[in-house]
């Protein structure tokens, strides 16, 4: 078979054998597919040979770019060993390796921490100060709006508690499954009960397992699956182009705060955890909030006595300027979830870090079932987590984080320069993470018909000349890897608004 005749073939079973993720396969059947056989540093080349800049990083999950030499050493290097032996009984040497580094990843300056201000510990020290009998934990609605923040400092000893011990998994959702489950449990083990469900922002996206997709905001994808999901709370998106309570920050001074404060103040009996993507709803259009909000979150969870799980599956590993999104307020969760970036796009692996306070709580006599019931066949696999030590070493060695800053002004300024093309309604960005909404009519905000597929549109011209990106809905999202060169992201954002300029 000639090289012309073997490309066919693969389109054809393409088209035969596999159904693509989030993708209308009736569209699919009618284009011939691009089919990637090759990446170097940010490029992906096809079967024919065309070379395409990965703007997205091959799903946001590329960081140091393709066939970087130290990572693909380490995963050889990790195979002459072994490529999989399970964590179920067993433990391996890159996965002991990595928690140590990612634990004193999350516990540097960057990522302040911070105390876990458990409502129970409270009363019971604010009980033992007074000389009372413990107080019993609360079992409905234990905060009633009062703010208890300032009792924090005149406790001795009161408990404080840090990101320390790495839960593997193997991709984002379930990275997010193991969140909500070992938040639920905590209280469970806290003696608490009732808290049964979670508060998550419309426009969330977590992940396409059941759980979550429960805690997802994102009508487009997940209406259909309602009648499966648990119920849960949703405060507003801290979405201000299009503001669903329709102020203007910031003189409505963190309003959407205020609603999810409205529904904590009523409900924090029956929350275990807020879950947020931190900085940008990613997933849901690239949203990003202002400045504070996150801090905002932080407080109310501790106020009201629930957990914070920040999703930072998106936003972790450098995107948005800093290592992990929180950093840029100086919010330490509860929980955090990190997936993507962390093999710099190699191979799936997740952890959900935990604070030590959750996860004592799980200790105890094997009869009294405490145990974290939870495990995949993959969770911590050797070869992934050789992949993910060798992309944090890069991280130090090339010192990718400082480059990052000129890389960051440069598409800031770009966006800037597009923000006034005429169907341009709204341009965002934290880091290299970055959304160009585009609207039908800029004064009043009317957006695209999804039919029209106005983002695909973009795209598929910027495929035409070389930049593969993959919009969401209306908006032309821009991720490369944080490797790229300020040539190669000049080079990509020409291609991106001629795209825009020739599709409107
Ligand atoms: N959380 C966030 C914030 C995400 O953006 C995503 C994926 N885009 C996920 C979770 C799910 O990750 P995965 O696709 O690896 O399951």
């Amino acid at each position: 078979m000639g090289i012309q005749d073997e490309n066919r073939h693969l389109e054809e079973a393409d088209k035969k054998y596999i159904w693509h993720p989030f993708t209308q396969m009736k569209d699919w059947f009618g284009e011939r597919p691009v089919i990637i056989s090759e990446g170097r540093d940010c490029f992906i080349k096809d079967i024919y040979g065309r070379w395409y800049l990965d703007g997205v990083s091959s799903m946001w999950v590329n960081i140091h770019g393709h066939r970087k030499k130290e990572i693909d050493d380490a995963i050889k290097e990790q195979i002459d060993n072994i490529s999989h032996s399970t964590m179920l009984g067993l433990s391996n040497v890159p996965a002991i390796k990595l928690a140590e580094k990612l634990v004193n990843l999350v516990q540097k300056p960057g990522f302040i921490l911070r105390s876990l201000v458990l409502r129970s510990v409270l009363r019971r020290e604010a009980a033992t100060e007074n000389g009372s009998p413990e107080a019993t934990p609360p079992q409905s609605s234990p905060c009633q709006g009062e703010d208890r923040r300032g009792e924090t400092s005149k406790l001795p000893n009161f408990q404080t508690s840090k990101l320390a011990k790495v839960f593997y998994s193997d991709n984002g959702s379930t990275a997010v499954e193991v969140a909500l489950k070992m938040a639920f449990q905590y209280w469970i083990h806290k003696g608490i009960s009732g808290k049964n469900t979670f508060l998550s922002l419309k426009n969330a996206y977590h992940g396409d397992t059941l759980g979550a997709v429960s805690v997802g905001g994102v009508e487009t994808f997940h209406k259909v699956f309602s009648p499966l999901l648990f119920k849960t709370y949703d405060a507003p998106s801290p979405y201000c182009y299009r503001c669903e309570l329709e102020l203007c920050y910031p003189d409505c001074k963190f309003a959407c705060l205020e609603r999810m404060e409205d529904i904590l103040r009523e409900n924090s009996s029956g929350i275990a955890a807020v879950i947020i993507e931190p900085l940008v709803q990613a997933a849901g259009g690239m949203i990003v909030s202002p400045a504070g909000y996150l801090k905002g979150v932080r407080d109310l969870c501790t106020k009201y006595n629930v957990l914070m799980i920040a999703d930072e599956v998106a936003t972790g590993f450098g995107r948005t300027g800093k290592m992990f999104a929180c950093e840029h307020e100086d919010v330490v969760p509860d929980i955090v979830c990190l997936s993507k970036g962390l093999t710099g796009g190699y191979l799936p692996l997740a952890a959900t870090v935990a604070t030590d306070e959750i996860y004592n709580a799980f200790l105890g006599e094997f009869r009294e079932l405490k145990t974290f019931f939870h495990g995949h066949s993959y969770t911590g696999n050797p070869l992934a987590c050789a992949a993910a030590l060798a992309c944090l070493d890069i991280f130090e060695k090339e010192e990718t984080l400082k480059k990052l800053q000129p890389k960051i002004e440069i598409l800031e300024k770009w966006l800037n320069d597009i923000s006034g093309l005429p169907h341009v309604g709204d341009v965002r960005n934290k880091g290299l993470m970055a959304g160009v909404e585009l609207v039908k009519d800029k004064d009043t905000k009317k957006p695209y018909n999804w039919e029209e597929k106005i983002g695909w549109k973009v795209a598929y011209h910027a495929r035409d000349n070389g930049v593969f990106i993959r919009p969401l809905g209306n908006v032309v999202v821009i991720m490369p890897p944080l490797s790229i060169s300020v040539e190669n992201l000049n080079q990509m954002l020409v291609v991106i608004k001629d795209a825009i300029i020739a599709v409107m």
